[in-house]
């Protein structure tokens, strides 16, 4: 058996944020990050738009990158309090995120984070309130998965949360938010929404429901991205839209080792934090040859170069000219082809590989991977991203 869960409304076009006003309802809190949608009077629209529904609004702001599990729960705590029969979220992926976790324990108060680690095992939501997501980046999709990323920093460890009770009620992915996103973030987001939409057509669980919804995000992103990058409205709109069917694929789907990668590689390295997007990009065509080892996926990603339209005569070939694109992106879009130009320290590399691949090969989303993978085979494959050598094995 196999289950595919979407949204029930996806809102999209310009200016469908006003779409709020057609919730129907008495109470909403609407959850948000930092100040950039504030100071372009989105956060005042959607306020609006939510009182001209006729419900009265309260606002849980300040909802930080990679938001905590304090966080989660004082969010919690405010719903409580106000009880809301909508939760509203609007942001790049950490306020939504976050709401979805705050409803969790909003309308479970007594469960657990350990509980709620567990994938697939939330309880029955929407005993309290349904839930509206507006992304204003181009890439998590957050707006219409079943994840959420929730940090306790007093242990270092993320808890990635899978379950279809958090897939949102509503999705409005309304472009006007993302016109004045920087080309740096529109790079790393287009690249993760690649990422995605890759991993969902080559995963153990694709099927004939996320096939289309993933080649036809992967077709969007080549037309659109280099153009989003260099501020071409039209094209960040298209990829507004591309991302958001990527994530309905990958929801899912699932995904494979480039994010088990980015995962475990993003907060390793004292040099700094790799960025989610930049670090698949990085890993995305090491991991295609490794993956295309194993022949059914070479056949995907074939099939992914004949929709892209690339040269190649063998499967052997299109999965190259598959690699060949990644890397001609990677270039117009300012990410470097190495962990190694990427700033990474190569002593601090060496010592941390194997223990990083021992993570990787543990994470989440390499259970999906078309290529099953030893520690040593990830240690060998994140040594070649690092030098920017040969994957022969
Ligand atoms: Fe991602």
């Amino acid at each position: 058996m196999s289950r595919f869960t979407l949204p029930r409304d996806i809102y999209h076009g310009k200016g469908c944020l006003e779409e709020l006003r057609n919730l129907k309802g008495k109470k909403a809190i609407l959850v948000v990050g930092g100040g950039s949608m504030k100071r372009q009077g989105f956060l005042d629209k959607a306020v609006n738009y939510l009182k001209e529904a006729g419900m009265e609004v309260e606002l849980f702001e300040g909802v930080e990158p990679d938001p905590s599990v304090e966080t989660v729960m004082r969010g919690a705590e405010a719903m409580r309090k106000f009880q809301p029969d909508w939760i509203v979220s609007m942001g790049g992926g950490s306020p939504i995120d976050a709401a979805k976790a705050m409803w969790a324990f909003y309308e479970y108060p007594d469960t657990t984070f350990e509980d709620l680690c567990i994938p697939f095992n939330f309880p029955e939501l929407r005993q309290k309130a349904k839930f509206a997501a507006i992304p204003t980046t181009s890439g998590t999709a957050t707006e219409v998965t079943a994840f959420s990323v929730i940090t306790n920093y007093r242990t270092g460890v993320k808890y990635p949360l899978a379950d279809f009770n958090i897939t949102p009620d509503v999705a409005i992915v309304d472009p006007d938010l993302v016109a004045r996103l920087p080309v740096k973030q529109v790079a790393y987001t287009g690249m993760d929404a690649l990422t995605h939409a890759i991993e969902a057509y080559v995963s153990t669980l694709n099927g004939p429901f996320t096939d289309p919804l993933a080649l036809q995000a992967i077709e969007m992103v080549l037309d659109y991205l280099p153009a989003s990058y260099h501020e071409n409205k039209v094209a960040r709109e298209q990829m507004h839209y591309a991302q958001c069917l990527a994530g309905m694929a990958f929801s899912n789907a699932l995904l494979g080792i480039v994010h088990s990668m980015a995962h475990k590689t993003g907060a390793a390295f004292s040099t700094g934090h790799i960025p989610h997007g930049c670090a698949n990009a990085i890993y995305l065509p090491y991991v295609i040859k490794y993956n295309a080892k194993n022949p059914v996926a070479a056949s995907r990603y074939a099939e992914i170069a004949l929709r892209m339209g690339l040269e190649g005569t063998s499967e052997k070939s299109l999965v190259n000219s598959l690699c060949e694109k990644i890397d001609e992106f990677n270039v117009i879009l300012n990410i470097p082809k190495t962990l190694k130009d990427f700033g990474i320290d190569e002593e601090e590399f060496k010592s941390k590989v194997a223990k990083i691949a021992e993570l990787a090969v543990g994470d989440a989303c390499t259970g999906s991977n078309p290529r099953q993978i030893t520690p040593d085979e990830m240690e060998k494959l994140l040594t070649c991203t690092y030098y920017g050598t040969e994957v022969d094995f």
